[in-house]
């Protein structure tokens, strides 16, 4: 099937932390060096971007020593906080060399539902107009309730970003295919379903189960968001992030994955 990036071409990108760490809780070097190589080239080729990224406490924790990801939130805290060094310093290092500038945004969803929400849009709005990549998280060390509901807030976060920014498209990077009919993990005659034009009951069946061990989103998570995106006239795209080239055949206007289509 093939897809077209409308005129605007203003695009979030969403990864998360089981697509830029190895199951050991690592940095995946080969994954994320690979995935800022080709937004570089993207951008490049003149699309705005904003990359949400997940995996400050993923990154923490591994650095910390810690064995698994941690449960209470006090460590999880304080896993955010070392592992957001890290991932920035990683980008920043990463991105550098292909000449483009990372910037930090830290960001919970009390800023985005308050008057301070249009801070949020006019510094993100100036840094794109300056070429720069606004590089969002959750400031996990200021907001836990996502933290202690282990809900895979950054999906939502994305769709909030891509709202905010009036993107034409979220593309929400994960650890499997797309979105399936069942659970693939436990039924090998799963189908991955290619677009979604309404998200209806039997939809949101088939989200409920994936998930992974160092993330916290699941499917459900991705349709919470696919909701919010749709419905402010923006597509949506789940696609495999283990492979980082597949986001130059979005680009160059194949759908892979699962593409929720944005209402009209
Ligand atoms: N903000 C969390 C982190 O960077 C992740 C939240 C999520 O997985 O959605 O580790």
């Amino acid at each position: 099937m093939s897809y077209t990036i409308p005129n605007k071409r203003r695009v979030v990108i969403k990864v998360g932390t089981s697509t830029l760490a190895h199951p050991s809780g690592q940095l995946n070097i080969r994954l994320v060096e690979d995935l800022v190589k080709v937004i570089s080239d993207i951008k490049n080729a003149g699309y705005e971007i904003a990359l949400v990224s997940s995996g400050a406490i993923g990154l923490g924790a591994a650095k910390l020593g810690l064995r698994e990801r941690p449960k209470d939130t006090p460590t999880k805290q304080a896993c955010a906080a070392v592992g957001q060094c890290e991932l920035m310093n990683m980008y920043d290092k990463l991105f550098n060399e292909y000449n483009i500038i990372a910037a930090q945004v830290l960001l919970t969803k009390y800023v985005l539902s308050d008057e301070r929400k249009e801070n949020v849009e006019n510094s993100l709005e100036k840094l794109l107009e300056k070429g720069a990549i606004p590089i969002v998280n959750e400031n996990d060390v200021v907001a836990i309730d996502e933290l202690e509901l282990e809900v895979g807030e950054n999906d939502s976060l994305a769709a909030m970003v891509a709202c905010l920014i009036n993107a034409d498209l979220l593309i929400i990077m994960s650890d499997i295919d797309g979105l399936y009919d069942c659970d693939p993990r436990s039924n090998p005659n799963a189908k991955l379903i290619s677009r979604v034009d309404k998200i209806t009951d039997e939809i949101v069946n088939s989200a409920k189960g994936a998930g992974s061990e160092l993330g916290t989103g699941g499917m459900a998570t991705k349709i919470k968001a696919a909701k919010l995106a749709t419905r402010n006239g923006i597509d949506m795209l789940i696609i495999n992030g283990n492979r980082p080239k597949n986001l130059y055949d979005v680009f160059d206007g194949n759908i892979i994955g699962t593409l929720f289509a944005a209402e009209k």
